[in-house]
């Protein structure tokens, strides 16, 4: 079995694929909502349905292979625009690849990736879209879409207000990736830096960040936005570092690093 399930709340669960990822099932009284699709290295969609029994919609934080590689299990999902070209081109070798490093990467216990027929699955969903403001009604829950562009460029986060969750996808990870591509990354640092405050200006509203990888305390994920402001404001210097399997300028603030620049360089090990 390649998910831990965990109730966080009330009728919504936390699945971890494997120690990769993060996704989320919301239960509405009307409808519920599955918040990003892993890689796709088992049935979700069956995971999904022994959890709810009503109607539900899926929606995709943004389109990398490890939270939009599965969705071709469901016939429709939702996901921004500016994103949508990246999880149409992923492909089952994308998804074999991203496993085989992470796996090298010493990311999961060697052999503990149980891997079913699901992965070979190449099929793609109906792809629909979803912009800042759009709302999905679950009946007794209501998910507020906010477009937080940086890790992606169309990177969304999504508030749930009943249960106080923010699921924040990659934008505010305590080793956050601004890999959207830009001409001028300072103006996209900056970018994702408002949007960022604009959404935690509501931090009222939740108690905790559902990210990508793991659930992210308020403060942590704030201290990612603080690292953004110290870098804009020139406070800070990038270093070369090794973090994880990566090696790239990283910038750091407390706890939490940030990289702003291009995702393939950020994978060379010869920098
Ligand atoms: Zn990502």
């Amino acid at each position: 079995m390649c998910w831990t399930v965990n109730e966080i709340k009330k009728g919504v669960w936390h699945v971890d694929e494997s120690g990769l990822n993060a996704m989320y099932v919301v239960k509405g009284s009307k409808m519920s909502a599955v918040i990003d699709a892993g890689t796709g290295i088992g049935d979700f969609k069956g995971l999904v349905e022994s959890l709810v029994d009503n109607p539900y919609v899926v929606l995709i934080t943004h389109g990398h292979v490890d939270h939009a590689g599965g969705c071709g299990q469901f016939i429709e999902a939702y996901i921004n625009e500016r994103d949508y070209q990246a999880a149409l081109n992923i492909k089952v070798e994308d998804r074999e690849r991203y496993l085989k490093n992470m796996e090298s990467a010493g990311a999961v216990a060697p052999g503990s990736l149980s891997i079913a027929e699901e992965l070979k699955n190449d099929k793609k969903p109906e792809f629909r879209f979803m912009k800042e403001g759009d709302i999905f009604d679950l009946g007794d829950k209501k998910l507020v879409i906010y477009e937080m562009t940086g890790h992606t460029a169309g990177s969304v986060c999504i508030l749930d207000e009943a249960d106080r969750i923010l699921f924040s996808g990659d934008s505010v990870n305590d080793l956050e990736l601004i890999c959207a591509p830009a001409k001028d990354r300072e103006a996209l640092l900056k970018k994702w830096y408002e949007a960022g405050k604009r959404i935690f200006a509501r931090k009222d509203s939740f108690d905790i960040c559902g990210g990508g990888h793991c659930l992210i305390p308020i403060e942590k994920a704030e201290e990612t936005l603080t690292c953004g402001e110290m870098i804009l404001s020139g406070e800070l210097q990038a270093k070369v570092e090794k973090v994880h399997f990566f090696h790239a300028p990283f910038y750091k603030y407390k706890d939490s690093r940030l990289y702003n620049g291009d995702f393939a360089a950020l994978h060379s090990e010869d920098k």
